[in-house]
């Protein structure tokens, strides 16, 4: 099938031939007439060889390559994607008695750019990034409850602050099919409150999912704190860890209820347990040397490359924080999940606040983001969370 067409710049074809999907402005010859920004288009070299079809978009990114082929974008194409998706998370057990929280499409690392899909028990929450996605989202949410081996019976949309303001869209969150049920999901055996209506992203960071559960087996009688801890995922895993206490503290009053109320939800009337809505640099500053493991898992300091300087100073000065204070033979969590830092510049940040501190500090993990959040090979940018785990003597 041939959309209306887009003629690249002689020589620019060549990354889409190593198959990264986007196609930027700069490459771009001549746009057919009619072209609207959220329609599909067939992308074509200057040689007029048919290169793929995918989503047009006005600004730097121009087209998010769906297919280098040249069949239809179509409910069954959403099908075969999502199919795909879901036996590769079968494969990766995700899907089970005690876990029913995963991300089920991560953009480009499942091959469809501009969408994000997690599922929560049987509500799936849909995030469009692009305005064709947008326009999409009634067959992709058709697609959804049509899927073998999984149970969707509710598609929240949720698109209001993910899609390109200029593009004008008006958004509204809401459900596309079904209704509110519950909003009480599983990992790991462990409980929580999904708020898709109000929360942040798509209510939960399902991308911390293995990092949490690498910090239960390191919790065993420790003082912990766990710094940006918005539904508190860090605290509860601590706690069923043996934790001898455990603090969470995020500067949004919001975040500290969702916290107080999944820690009820999974362990009621623990007094091991405190939240404190107060700001991260305020509270390090203020608080004493009591704890002897520290989680740092601020929002993404540099959204854009433009941030990447105030951000590297932002990730050094927090760390720096944590060396000052955490007790001698303390481990430190501390991620980034700016999407613009290196993996490179994240442990230059750290290492200049561990040289700041004086104290010797070893390197234990290296962590990333889990497997359902899955990074194309042919679109490195795909990667974005980093964290380390450190000793600290
Ligand atoms: N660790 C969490 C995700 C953290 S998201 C998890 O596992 O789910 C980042 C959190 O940092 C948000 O909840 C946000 O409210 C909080 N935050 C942002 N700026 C902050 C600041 N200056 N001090 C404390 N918390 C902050």
């Amino acid at each position: 099938m041939t959309y209306k067409r887009i003629y690249l710049k002689r020589g620019k074809e060549e990354s889409l031939q190593r198959f990264h999907p986007w196609v930027f402005s700069g490459a771009i010859h001549r746009i057919e007439d009619g072209i609207e920004e959220g329609d599909l288009v067939s992308v074509f070299s200057a040689s007029g060889d048919h290169i793929g079809n995918g989503h047009y978009q006005i600004g730097s990114i121009s087209v998010r390559i769906l297919d280098f082929s040249d069949r239809a974008i179509d409910e069954s194409f959403f099908v075969e994607r999502l199919t795909q998706a879901l036996n590769m998370r079968r494969a990766l057990n995700l899907m089970r008695p005690d876990n029913n929280a995963f991300r089920l499409v991560h953009g480009e690392g499942d091959f469809l750019p501009g969408l994000v899909i997690d599922i929560y028990g049987d509500t799936a929450v849909v995030q469009a990034h692009s305005p064709g996605m947008h326009f999409a989202r009634t067959i992709i949410a058709n697609a959804l409850t049509s899927l073998d081996g999984i149970a969707v019976k509710n598609v929240y949309y949720k698109s209001e602050t993910t899609l390109p303001y200029k593009a004008n869209l008006d958004p509204q969150n809401d459900y596309i099919i079904g209704s509110f049920t519950t909003n009480v999901a599983m990992e790991n055996g462990l409980k929580f409150h999904v708020d898709w209506l109000k929360g942040q992203k798509t209510g939960f960071f399902v991308d911390q999912r293995e990092n949490r559960s690498l910090l239960e087996h390191y919790s065993q009688g420790r003082t912990v704190l766990n710094m940006f801890c918005y539904t508190g995922g860090f605290s509860f895993y601590a706690m069923r860890g043996g934790a001898k206490l455990v603090h969470s503290v995020d500067s949004s009053a919001k975040a500290i209820q969702l916290t107080t109320d999944n820690v009820e939800l999974n362990f009621p009337g623990d007094s091991r347990h405190k939240a404190f809505a107060e700001d991260a640099f305020k509270y390090l500053d203020e608080m004493k040397s009591d704890y002897d493991l520290i989680i740092l898992d601020p929002p993404a300091f540099a959204k854009h490359k433009s941030a990447l300087k105030n951000a590297l100073i932002g990730y050094r000065k927090l760390n720096a924080k944590a060396f000052e204070k955490i007790k001698p033979g303390g481990i430190l969590f501390t991620f980034s999940c700016s999407q613009a830092v290196s993996k490179e510049q994240f442990r230059l940040a750290v290492f200049s606040a561990a040289a700041m501190s004086r104290r010797k500090i070893r390197i234990l993990h290296q962590l990333t983001q889990p497997s359902d959040h899955p990074i194309n090979i042919y679109h490195p940018e795909g990667e974005y969370l980093k964290g380390l785990v450190l000793y600290v003597e």
